[in-house]
């Protein structure tokens, strides 16, 4: 028998799939001086995300090898199987770059299998590669199976103009934050959901799928923050 982990209040608000997926999908003419972000593209829901940083203003640059991680300003790491992503990454030499890249400050978000790679802990017996960088134990799974999926709208501190619409899809949790530094965003039944910890966002949703763009606006901010000087980045005076 499966158990429902949801408080009954989240189940009945839901968005409407396909509400504010209007973009056309055609490669955007580069924009000078926008904003360089990756999606690593070993395994997962790449496009998706790739859609949503366009809509944001991003040059999106799909990450494969050392050479496209050389090439970016900040990096998604998507949803899909963190198994499968952490053994490619492993494979293909580009687990230590990417961590040295991370505690070099590049802004990073992790969703749903990502946020698993961003973690240090994992709850769990088996051993899997991690990127690491995300001082939290995640438990992978934790709101069941694949049947067990679920929409909703949740309500994060950190973002203006309501309620994020999102899909938690064979989702993690936080089970411990391991550091003072670690900011919780948001939460679902008592367990962080959503958490930052300085350039490093992480999601145990997917913000990719719904239209609704705030996370990965987050992401692009970061991103224009962190490198100031750049031709089109935020004018500050
Ligand atoms: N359950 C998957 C994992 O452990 C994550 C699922 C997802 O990214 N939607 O990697």
């Amino acid at each position: 028998m499966s158990t429902s982990f949801l408080p009954a209040r989240i189940a009945v608000s839901r968005w409407v799939p396909g509400e504010r997926l209007d973009a056309p999908e055609a490669d955007p003419a580069p924009v000078p001086g926008a904003p360089v972000v990756g999606v690593l593209a070993l395994q997962g829901d790449v496009l998706e995300h790739r859609r949503a940083l366009r809509r944001c203003g991003a040059e999106v640059v799909l990450v494969r090898d050392l050479d496209g991680l050389a090439g970016v300003d900040g990096l998604i790491l998507p949803g899909g199987e963190s198994t499968t992503i952490g053994k490619l990454l492993e494979r293909f030499g580009m687990l230590g770059p990417l961590r040295r890249r991370i505690d070099a400050g590049l802004p990073v978000l992790g969703t749903c299998a990502g946020m698993i790679l961003l973690s240090d802990e994992l709850d769990q017996d088996t051993v899997q590669p991690l990127v690491g960088g995300l001082a939290v134990r995640t438990r992978r799974n934790a709101f069941g199976r694949q049947r067990d999926s679920f929409d909703t709208r949740i309500e994060v501190s950190a973002l203006a103009g309501g309620p994020l619409d999102v899909s938690f899809i064979r989702a993690p949790r936080v089970e411990a934050v391991l550091d003072d530094d670690v900011e919780v965003l948001a939460e679902v039944g008592g367990y962080p959901v959503m958490v930052r910890q300085g350039h490093l966002l992480a999601t145990a949703f997917h913000p990719e799928v719904t239209g609704d763009d705030r996370v990965h606006h987050a992401l692009v901010e970061a991103v224009r923050a962190s490198r100031p000087h750049a031709d089109g980045g935020v004018a500050h005076g």
